[in-house]
Order: structure tokens, then C-alpha cells, then sequence
């Protein structure tokens, strides 16, 4: 009897299904729901994209995800894109000229989706910024700099001029333009001999990069092979502050001992999903900050943060007091879109 009355309740039981969902917005223009960005990169985006919408009307966020299944997702990230974009309503309802760049971590997707007033003018230019300008930095883990310089790219290709200089005189666009031309000729040739040195390896540049931590190491003192020693011996090599960025993941080290002289190395590799940040006092990655909103902005006036910091090796601690910039729009969570949509316009990329 018991039996059946569990089998029943089994069979009765509804099973979850994964429901699709988005996540709700925090401001127009910076969603960093990944903590790729820095507090410096975050205002950095924010200043350009809030000026961009100012000067020209468009509505251009920047959203980063850990990955779509955190929504009930399975499957292409073009969907998830479009049905975001339609869901938040990103960009003008008439002239659906908004423009959204999303970046799924874990899934190491982006996507810069467009709406539906670009037709399909937008996809082509939208997939060499994805290419050209975002790919080759999120491949160097470098996700700051790809997010920063596919946002520049991605407001040059949509309005034609550079971020803040929507009627700035030819003068000074001209004198910009001389400086970044000197900028990315610097930048090309390091990009350009870290080319040929990838293509020259046989493999690509993962392995690559695995190899360069593990290959043995030669002892300067005498050309022995160095090995390197397990977690359980590294300690006694390493600083406390070492210790503690171990503990607390910011920053991964090995240890290669010479076997012959006793020669020690000792190599730093820096986690890149760490929230930790460097102590102004010991100058480990060991530093928390915890946010406190002291007052919200509004419409009308801005807000005031404190941050305290705390250092986990030295004890360090300090708070800070920020300005939290205006809300643009009427809503106080953190403004709100125009209520445009997309039919799927823009481009992808993985790395
Ligand atoms: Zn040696
Ligand atoms: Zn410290």
C-alpha cells in the first residue's frame, strides 16, 4: 500500500523544468554580472556610453554573464541575446537602434546584438569588431581591454566617429586620431611578433601556455633541470602573504627547487576571476571590499558609497567614500530603457 502511495506521489510530483529567464537590469549601460570589470574600467564604459546616448539617442549596454544555464538556457547564445535585448528593451521603440554587447563567460561566447532598425547593415561590421577588436584580448584572458576596445569599435562602426567626439571640431579629431594611430602601431608590433611566435609553435596557444608553466626549469647556478615541489613543500619557500593569496586563490605559485645547489624559483600566476585586489600596505593580492550604499542616487542628485577594504594577510583596513553617478531615466532602479527591440541583427564570436 505504502508503495503504490509513493509511486503515485512520484509520478505526481511535477519535475522542474528549466525555465527561461533574464536577469533584471541594474542601469542602462553597465551590467557586470560576471565581475570581469574593474570599478575604474566599469565608470570608464559608463562615461563613453552615457555621452553616446546623450549626443546621439543610442542606448548601448554592456552585459557580462557567468553562463546561460544560470538562466535556465541550454543551447546558441544568439537566441538568449535577441530574447534579452527584447526583454530589457534596450534602444529607442521607433527608431530600435539600440545596441548591446553580452559576454557569457563559462560559455566563452559574445555576442554584440543589434536592433531591428539596422537591418542587416550592422552584421557585417559587428562581426570584424567582434574579430579584430574583442576575440584577440578575451583569448589573452585579457577581458577588460577587449570589452573597453570593442566597445570604441563597436561606436565607431554604429555612429562613425569615435566615443566622445560625436561633433567634436576636425581639429580635434584629427589630433586624436594621430594618437591612437601611434598607439595601435606600437600595440600591432607586439601583437604582430606574438603572432608569428604563435604560429611558429605547432600548437596552439593553450597548450602553448600550459607548456610555459610546466616545462622543467634549467638552474641558472648550474644547468640542472629543477623540479617542482607539491603543495606541501611549497609553503616553506613562500612568503606568508604568499601563503595567504593561496588560501584565498587570488594568485597561484610553483615552486622549482635545483636539486643540486638548492636553488629556489619561485613563480606567481594570477587568478583571474579573483576579487581580490592588491594591498596598498603589503602589496599582496589580499584585499576585500565590501560596498555600502550610504545614499541612492536619483534623478537629481547623485549618491554616496563607502567601500571598506580589509586585507586578509596584514590586516589593512581603510574605507572609501565614492559618488555614485545620477540615475539618467525617471525609474529609480537604475533607469530604464526605451523599449526597443531587435529581430536578431549583429554578430558572435567564441574563443
Ligand atoms: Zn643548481
Ligand atoms: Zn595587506
Amino acid at each position: 500500500m505504502h508503495v503504490i502511495r509513493f509511486l503515485l506521489l512520484l509520478i505526481l510530483t511535477p519535475i522542474p523544468v528549466l525555465a527561461q529567464n533574464y536577469p533584471d537590469h541594474r542601469e542602462i549601460y553597465v551590467n557586470d554580472f560576471a565581475d570581469l570589470l574593474s570599478e575604474e574600467v566599469e565608470d570608464d564604459i559608463r562615461d563613453r556610453l552615457k555621452v553616446l546616448r546623450d549626443e546621439t539617442g543610442i542606448e548601448f549596454t554592456v552585459v557580462t554573464i557567468y553562463q546561460m544555464r544560470d538562466y535556465g538556457h541550454a543551447g546558441a547564445l544568439e537566441p538568449f541575446a535577441t530574447g534579452l535585448f527584447n526583454d530589457w528593451g534596450i534602444g529607442d521603440a521607433e527608431r530600435n537602434d539600440g545596441v548591446m554587447m553580452l559576454v557569457s563567460l563559462w560559455d566563452r561566447k559574445v555576442r554584440l546584438e543589434v536592433g531591428s532598425g539596422y537591418g542587416a547593415r550592422m552584421n557585417d561590421p559587428m562581426q570584424k569588431v567582434i574579430d579584430d577588436d574583442i576575440l584577440p584580448h578575451f583569448r589573452n584572458d585579457a577581458y577588460e581591454e577587449g570589452i573597453l576596445n570593442g566597445v570604441d569599435h563597436t561606436i565607431l562602426a554604429v555612429t562613425g566617429a569615435w566615443p566622445g567626439e560625436y561633433d567634436a571640431s576636425p581639429w580635434v579629431k584629427v589630433t586624436n586620431a594621430i594618437g591612437r594611430t601611434v598607439n595601435s602601431v606600437v600595440q600591432g608590433l607586439g601583437n604582430w611578433i606574438f603572432a608569428i611566435l604563435v604560429a611558429l609553435l605547432p600548437f596552439p596557444y593553450r597548450a602553448y601556455r600550459r607548456w610555459k608553466r610546466n616545462h622543467p626549469r634549467i638552474c641558472p647556478n648550474d644547468g640542472h633541470q629543477m623540479t617542482r615541489l607539491d603543495e606541501s613543500w611549497e609553503d616553506n619557500h613562500l612568503q606568508k602573504g604568499q601563503i595567504t593569496e593561496e588560501d584565498l586563490k587570488s594568485v597561484d605559485y610553483d615552486v622549482w627547487e635545483c636539486p643540486t645547489c638548492q636553488h629556489i624559483t619561485v613563480e606567481g600566476y594570477r587568478a583571474w576571476f579573483s576579487s581580490y585586489s592588491v594591498c596598498r600596505n603589503c602589496g599582496y593580492r589580499t584585499v576585500e571590499g565590501d560596498t555600502t550604499i550610504l545614499e541612492h542616487a536619483t534623478t537629481s542628485s547623485t549618491g554616496r558609497k563607502r567601500i571598506d577594504y580589509h586585507c586578509h594577510n596584514c590586516g589593512d583596513a581603510y574605507s572609501v567614500e565614492r559618488i555614485i553617478p545620477k540615475e539618467s531615466s525617471s525609474s529609480s532602479s537604475g533607469g530604464s530603457f526605451g523599449g526597443g527591440s531587435s529581430s536578431g541583427g549583429g554578430a558572435s564570436g567564441s574563443w
